[in-house]
């Protein structure tokens, strides 16, 4: 079997995966800070890595996979939203109202993410159940020379690391020239960025050799990654907007403690929404709840996401929703045909090797899904073909088995009305050919035989019937020309 190709961030290259243990294929994925529910961009990353690690696991055997996506929940931001809970009359001491928030902020997220069809990583570390480790670790950055203590604070000192800016492509006199960083007295050099601070009696905080304080975020995941998946593993990934100074500040703690670290870096770029940027000005900033609680199911959500390949910025448009939610429409009802057989040979296992050679090409899922889009033309007539697409739509998080009805009710009813039945048109091109084999003048067949095809609808004459289908094309507005 080919190596499964990706592109390494830190090289700026194509590179085949070589696992430093093929017994043991270990990934790491920055997780999200819980503090509120998952927007639409947090969703990208970790359908991108679900991805990969369903390649993985069937590139090698499941349990020599292992996936960590960690949960940050030391945060201002997690902080803030139990003082405002305090503020409007929240009874409980805050930390007890801030361990309330990012419980019930992980509870959102592993009901959103399920929705969306992700599998649960193997291990998804808490920040505060590693701070031992964190704490280990910045000593060790000390007595290495890597890092200093000064006023309840330990800073890491960029200039010890020479490194530093390469996975960003950057210097640090450029970063200081266009950095917005904190300056602060007790800092040598303005980029040296915070690995320990002090945390104030209210606040979260353990004991350290510095006082009561708490990590960073940067070392948060230097140090969970090092105790689940060991000093060295194979791949580390996030979105494109953690590559600096996040990662850059991962790769400083983690190198100058004496660990190889990741060895392919993978980012995804960001989602925008009809074209600009998600934000909450703008109004176009919605949660994955907001579009699950619209009636937009999570294989949708999951098809449009993956339409677009990792390394592009991704537009979330209606339009491609409505396009999505008529072609799974489409495919499923091809399977159906044949429904009983496909069950009958059906494993949930078996990916047609088209996808997996697309997904192996560094995550081409564009190409994977135009793979789909291929085998559904061709298994119209052809049960091989039908059992391969429902093996790659089952690859994909898509189970045919699923009742229809309630996956994508409510959406499919808002595009298409009523759901539409076939018989009347069929009825209609009947009669009309019955007509036209008497009076011998088949234009009129011919104008709405073409406009039933243009609609995306598959028809089928025979001398007894006619009989008609959906396709992905299927557009019901075409059908108005009808009248
Ligand atoms: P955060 O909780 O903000 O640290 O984000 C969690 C993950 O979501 C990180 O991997 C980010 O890179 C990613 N992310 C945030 N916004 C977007 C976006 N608009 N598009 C894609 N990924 C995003
Ligand atoms: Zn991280």
């Amino acid at each position: 079997m080919d190596a499964i190709q990706l592109y390494n961030t830190a090289t700026r290259r194509k590179e085949a995966l070589e696992p430093l243990d093929p017994q043991n294929v270990r990934m790491y994925l920055c997780g999200p800070t819980v503090y509120d529910r998952a927007h639409l961009g947090n969703a990208r990353p970790v359908l991108v890595f679900d991805v990969l690690y369903r390649l993985l696991r069937h590139r090698y055997p499941q349990a020599n996979v292992t996936y960590v996506r960690n949960f940050t929940d030391v945060d201002d931001r997690i902080n803030e939203t139990a003082l405002k809970r305090r503020e409007a009359g929240a009874e409980g001491a805050l930390e007890t109202l801030i361990r309330e928030r990012s419980n019930e902020t992980i509870q959102w997220y592993h009901e959103d993410m399920d929705a969306l069809g992700a599998l649960r990583p193997t291990h998804e570390p808490r920040a505060t159940e590693y701070i031992a480790q964190m704490i280990a670790m910045c000593e060790d950055l000390i007595a290495k020379g890597h890092a200093y203590a000064a006023e309840g604070h330990v800073l890491f000192a960029v200039e010890s690391y020479s490194e530093y800016g390469k996975l960003s492509g950057r210097s640090v006199d450029d970063m200081i020239a266009g950095a917005r960083v904190e300056v602060a007295p007790y800092k040598r050099n303005p980029m040296d960025f915070v690995l320990w601070k002090p945390s104030d009696d209210e606040l979260p905080g353990w004991d350290s050799p510095w006082g009561r304080g708490r990590p960073g975020w940067h070392i948060e995941c230097s140090a969970m990654a090092a105790e689940l998946l060991g000093d060295s593993f194979d791949i580390h990934g996030g979105g494109i907007d953690l590559q600096f100074p996040h990662h850059e500040n991962e790769i400083a703690q983690s190198r100058c403690a004496g660990h190889g670290f990741a060895q392919i870096w993978m980012h995804n770029e960001m989602l925008q929404v009809e074209g600009k940027k998600m934000s909450k000005s703008l109004g176009n900033f919605f949660t994955v709840r907001d579009l699950l609680d619209q009636g937009v199911s999570g294989e949708v959500i999951r098809f449009v996401m993956l339409s677009t390949h990792y390394r592009k910025p991704m537009d979330w448009t209606e339009k491609k929703r409505e396009e999505v939610e008529k072609c799974l429409l489409a495919w499923k009802k091809i399977i159906d045909e044949e429904r009983d057989a496909v069950s009958a040979a059906f494993t949930g296992k078996a990916p047609p090797d088209e996808i997996i050679r697309a997904l192996s090409e560094d995550l081409n899922t564009p190409q994977a899904i135009a793979e789909l889009h291929k085998l559904a033309k061709s298994a119209k007539q052809d049960l091989e073909a039908k059992i391969a697409l429902a093996e790659g739509l089952a690859f994909f998080g898509f189970d045919y088995r699923n009742d229809w009805s309630v996956a994508f009710g409510s959406s499919l009813d808002r595009i298409l009305g009523a759901p539409i039945d076939l018989g009347p048109y069929e009825d209609m091109l009947f009669e009309a050919r019955k007509k036209a084999k008497e009076t011998k003048d088949f234009g009129e067949v011919d104008r709405i035989t073409q406009l039933f095809l243009g609609a995306g609808l598959a028809v089928r004459v025979s001398p007894e019937r006619v009989e008609m289908d959906f396709t992905e094309h299927f557009d019901p507005e075409k059908l108005d020309l009808l009248n």
